[in-house]
């Protein structure tokens, strides 16, 4: 199975969300492409929204950008895991390098938000990844087996966790896309080290229709998480139909 999915970050409105929501409902009416697990992360604003609009059964599943891991209190601005799940998550992304960068979230507030978001029930999304000057001077694996260690310390089962690579220097707009040789390490540790205990290794970083195959070929990696080639939904559909035609048949 190949996980493919977008987070939307902080774009968009509920009128956008719904639009983009009910034309992937009526695109994927047959289901999801075989072998292929889509998911969309919306902003929190819009998660009830687009659930209600995706109904219920969908083969989209949703995913809330951030969750706090405490289940309730006096943590003005933030919500929890069981709001998401309220609201029809099924996965949190935790730790994107946004929020390590921009919101002080710490090796420390990721393991925490695993931990919850597991105790719920739901997915761990976690992200993780190197800066450039990281990369240039070789250190992407030690830099990415540190931060998965650390965001799974004491998670006894990891089966639920989805892990996302996406190096800091090739995400967003000022990112350069990355060869497929740049993540073959990475992805060779990661395989070697969680490829048996999550469910999925994910690549994300400047992602779109043309460099989509050849990353999906690189050893290791088991889905995309996309931005910005997925914001538009013919965008997206055309990324599942890319890893629709790469997914394992079953029983071949
Ligand atoms: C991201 O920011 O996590 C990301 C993958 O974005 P993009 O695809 O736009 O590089």
């Amino acid at each position: 199975m190949l996980w493919v999915g977008t987070s939307w970050k902080m774009n968009g409105t509920l009128a956008s969300a719904r639009d983009y929501a009910s034309r992937l409902r009526d695109a994927l009416a047959d289901g999801a492409p075989a072998g292929v697990q889509p998911f969309i992360i919306p902003p929190a604003t819009a998660l009830a929204a687009v659930h209600d609009v995706l109904g219920d059964g969908s083969p989209v599943l949703l995913g809330a950008q951030n969750a706090h891991w405490a289940d309730a209190g006096a943590w003005t601005g933030e919500i929890s895991v069981a709001q998401a799940a309220d609201a029809g998550a099924a996965l949190v992304e935790i730790g994107h390098s946004e929020r390590r960068e921009f919101f002080a979230e710490t090796d420390e507030t990721v393991n925490r938000k695993v931990r919850a978001t597991l105790g719920h029930g739901l997915r761990p999304l976690l992200c993780v990844g190197e800066p450039g000057a990281v990369f240039d001077a070789g250190g992407s694996v030690d830099h990415v087996l540190g931060q998965v260690a650390a965001a799974l310390a004491g998670v006894g089962d990891a089966g639920r966790v989805l892990i996302a690579y996406e190096p800091i220097w090739a995400i967003g707009e000022h990112g350069r896309e990355a060869h497929p040789e740049d993540l073959t390490d990475v992805f060779a540790a990661l395989a070697a080290e969680y490829g048996d205990q999550v469910t999925a290794l994910l690549y994300g970083g400047s992602v779109n229709q043309r460099n989509a195959a050849e990353t999906l070929a690189v050893p290791g990696v088991g889905g995309l998480f996309v931005g910005r080639s997925a914001w538009q939904v013919e965008g997206y559909l055309e990324l599942l139909r890319i890893a629709a035609g790469l997914a394992p048949v079953p029983g071949r």
